[in-house]
């Protein structure tokens, strides 16, 4: 089109991703559009669409076809979305012509489909050609008329025979309107790779589920309408020796020509961790040359160059990165190789073959008779009805087990090593303040946070087994009915499991889910299970509170029922609030999508360990980060102001003690050490954290908590397991402060309220305790999975989480107290 002329869109081709992009931009088919002017290197060239205008680039306008139209007529040209006869008359016969393409196996009923739809006779029978070669079919549908090509038959979309290219690249060069999957459904696995691979190229798609009569007369049953959803594009059952069902096959064809189609998306096939990594390394590169990138979907690509697939890699030669794109694609398969012990592109077809699985899992029954000759194998076993939950429940419970028996031998060293550190560390520094902030804020607040860690690493090498070995997909899958009643799908399972470890990288595992409504469901209720960082303040207080005189046996029962109670309270929140959320944010029914069942494989222990440290890096940041700049900022609030007349009046009577020769040594020094507890008591007291805490205390009275309490909290924003090392300032059990220090538990058992209503009595009781875990378990999530929401959902759902969290933490603790006190 020459610089200053008019005309209306009439087709756009392309991959489905670019010409999504197109249409974003307003290029859809009527659309009128004046040409502005060429840039000086005739690219990019400028046009004025919609009364905005769009630059494009010469390859990308080269998708777009156009009708010119006479200054006159465009003038009075108008659209608005639907064709008026004005423009039917102008666009006449341009864009009423679908180019169709049949692709499927060798023997689906192509042929077949193509006579009976074009009242052509080509020969039916096995394709045994030794040219490839396609046939051309042309016919009226409605007002449409529609090109039909016979593609040869093939298994797959390689580059390993001739017919398998042919087809590859009549779908890139020719951009067919829409691309007939023909499907045997008598034979569907087999078949459905093929569509695996169409879904990758992200083509316009309609499947025509052949052979339907075969299906039927095994008695299998498919629910066609639910892996349609899943699928993403119409499926329509045909019978296509006799004719049946090709009517209907033209509506769909016709309808998603038009995009007029209902049930359309494009899917994206899940490859699982390391390719979809390495899948991304490459979209990147990819996607700096755009001449290639809206040639050819980015990630259809990344996918091939991973296969190592030579003629998509000289398709692409003209790509300004090449080099490093052949590099890095090197790189990567080399990785995965290692990882696998297989090709990639072996892994990569066995995720396809697990998609395909998991799609059939849920929609396709195998006729009774047929059955019962199927092989027993473990799948059967873990998904079965009965056994697959008690499975589950014991995967779970033993990874439980593990983390905390396992964990408990490098928790005590690296407590001791901290320990250590600590004295040393005091002996060798001259005192002054910046003994006391290493000391005492770093040390200690840091030391306490890290030994979690192997608790922490432990869990999630367990988790990092489970997903390599491919039950835990088997696990997402078996939850998935129970799931639904909570308005969520199968595969948040994977993120709730994870949050027992740590919320961030269970917010991080939601992007496995498609649908962004359930993502934000998971991510706002991954909070509510209990991370570790919790478990701390936990033990704490059930051993400080929750002791029996029956002997040890039931005294541990009667702990690990309250800690368990404390677990199923969040579990229970969390559905709450999903059903909630449904109920008022989210009133859609949930998508429907595949869930893999991804091959069987045998972990290896070098695997499980880089997959566990990808998950323990944000746990470590949040350390090295948040929690160190949150353990210096607390321990400062703490520490100033240094002087008061009350302190100074302590530390003179310390000096008065000290001097005083009368007494005997022993003496002294007990009473030097309880005037030092005294003053530090007051000094916290004084502090700026001690007078915030004050401010705040009312708010948390209702619910049976004292200031230092509502203070402990308030630093737990930071991190759950700050709250530990708070209150052991705080309740001044000496500088030891882990959740075994006996002292902060006598400390706490000790404490009695000096004011108000309940003056003189206990501070701590069960019920308290109680409520006070309950509140530390549901209030705002700490500020790393904040941010975690941050990222993932957007600034209103961090902000949600923090109020709405809070506020529910505030309402059932008040329930529970309140209730208990008249009990
Ligand atoms: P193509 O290789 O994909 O072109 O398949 P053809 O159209 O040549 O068909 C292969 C064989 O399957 C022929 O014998 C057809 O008569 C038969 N066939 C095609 N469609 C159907 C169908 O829907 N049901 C049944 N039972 N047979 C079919
Ligand atoms: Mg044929």
């Amino acid at each position: 089109m020459p610089s200053g002329s008019q005309c209306v869109i009439v087709r756009l081709s392309g991959h489905g991703g670019f010409r999504h992009r197109l249409m974003e931009l307003g290029f859809v088919r009527g659309e009128k559009v004046r040409v502005i002017k060429n840039a000086p290197l005739r690219d990019p060239i400028e046009y004025e669409i919609m009364q905005s205008h769009v630059s494009l680039r010469r390859v990308e306008a080269q998708h777009i076809e156009v009708v010119p139209l006479t200054d006159e007529v465009a003038d009075n040209y108008t659209f608005n979305g639907t064709l008026t006869e004005d423009a039917q008359r102008i666009l006449g016969e341009h864009g009423k012509t679908v180019n169709v393409a049949l692709v499927g196996n060798p023997n689906c009923g192509k042929t077949s489909f193509f006579n009976h739809a074009t009242g052509m006779r080509e020969k039916v029978g096995n394709y045994s050609g030794v040219t490839v070669d396609s046939k051309l079919g042309v016919f009226k549908y409605k007002d449409y008329t529609i090109r039909i090509f016979d593609l040869p038959g093939t298994y797959s979309l390689t580059d390993y025979t001739p017919e398998e290219l042919y087809v590859r690249e009549h779908i890139f060069n020719n951009h067919p309107d829409v691309v007939l999957n023909i499907v045997d459904a008598s034979n569907l696995e087999r078949n459905l790779f093929l569509t695996t691979q169409l879904i990758d190229m992200n083509v316009p798609m309609v499947m025509a589920l052949n052979m339907y009569d075969e299906l039927e007369k095994n008695n299998d049953t498919l629910d066609v309408e639910m892996l349609s959803k899943m699928l993403g594009f119409p499926i329509v059952p045909t019978v296509s020796s006799r004719g049946n069902g090709i009517e209907d096959v033209m509506k769909h064809i016709v309808d998603v020509y038009e995009n007029l189609e209902a049930n359309t998306k494009h899917i994206h096939i899940n490859y699982g961790q390391d390719i979809e990594k390495s899948i991304d390394v490459l979209k990147d590169i990819i996607k700096q040359d755009a001449d290639v990138d809206s040639e050819y979907p980015a990630r259809y690509v990344a996918i091939k160059l991973l296969e190592n697939d030579q003629t998509t890699l000289k398709s692409i030669s003209n790509h300004a990165e090449i080099e490093t794109l052949k590099k890095v694609a090197a790189e990567q398969r080399a990785l995965l190789e290692k990882r696998y012990k297989e090709d990639a592109a072996t892994v990569i077809s066995g995720a396809k073959y697990g998609f395909i699985r998991g799609a059939l899992a849920e929609t396709y029954t195998i006729g009774k008779d047929r059955s019962k000759q199927r092989a027993y194998t473990v799948d059967n076993l873990i998904t079965h009805k009965w056994l697959g939950f008690p499975i589950l429940i014991f995967f779970l419970f033993f990874m439980f087990l593990m983390t905390f028996i396992l964990g408990a031998y490098p928790q005590e060293w690296l407590e001791m090593f901290f320990g250590w550190l600590g004295n040393v560390t005091d002996k060798l520094m001259p005192d002054g303040m910046l003994k006391d902030l290493v000391v005492d804020g770093i040390i200690a607040g840091v030391g306490g946070v890290c030994s979690f860690l192997p608790n922490i690493l432990i869990l999630f090498f367990f988790i990092s087994i489970l997903e390599d070995t491919g039950y835990m997909a088997r696990a997402a899958f078996i939850m998935d009915k129970l799931m639904h009643r909570m308005g969520l799908h199968g595969k948040s399972f994977i993120p709730y499991i994870i949050g027992f470890g740590c919320s961030v990288p269970a917010i991080m595992a939601t992007r496995t889910l498609e649908n962004k409504k359930d993502r934000i469901l998971t991510i706002i209720t991954v909070p509510f299970m209990s991370c570790s960082a919790r478990l701390p303040v936990y033990l704490l207080l059930i051993s400080a509170l929750f002791t029996t005189s029956h002997g040890m046996l039931v005294t541990g029962v009667y702990k690990g029922l309250i800690l368990t109670s404390i677990y199923l309270v969040g579990i229970v929140m969390a559905i709450l609030t999903s059903l909630l959320m449904k109920k008022i944010a989210f009133k859609h029914n949930s998508d429907q999508f595949v869930m893999e069942l991804p091959p069987y494989r045998i972990p290896t222990f070098r695997n499980a360990v880089i997959h566990m440290w990808d998950k323990s890096v944000q746990y470590l940041k949040k350390m090295g980060t948040v929690i160190l700049l949150a353990t210096i900022i607390i321990w400062a609030l703490e520490y100033f102001p240094q002087h008061s007349p009350q302190i100074d009046r302590y530390t003179a009577q310390i000096e008065r003690v000290e001097a005083d020769t009368t007494l005997a040594q022993a003496d002294r020094e007990a009473q030097v050490a309880q005037l030092e507890l005294d003053r530090s008591s007051v000094q916290t007291e004084n502090s700026y954290l001690g007078r915030v805490g004050k401010v705040i205390a009312p708010v948390f009275r209702p619910l049976g908590f004292d200031w230092k309490m509502s203070v402990s909290l308030l630093t737990g924003f930071a991190a759950k397991e700050i709250v530990v090392s708070s209150m052991g300032v705080l309740y001044h059990a000496d500088t030891e402060a882990d959740e075994n220090s006996s002292a902060l538990k006598a400390s706490i058992q000790a404490q009695t309220w000096t004011s108000g209503k309940l003056a003189g009595q206990k501070v701590f009781t069960p019920l308290v305790a109680y409520v006070f875990m309950i509140f530390i378990l549901l209030y705002v999530p700490c500020v790393a999975a904040v941010s975690a929401v941050y990222k993932e959902a957007g600034g209103k759902w961090a902000l949600f989480s923090v109020l709405f969290n809070t506020s529910l933490a505030w309402i059932v603790s008040f329930l529970i107290y309140q209730i208990g006190m008249l009990l």
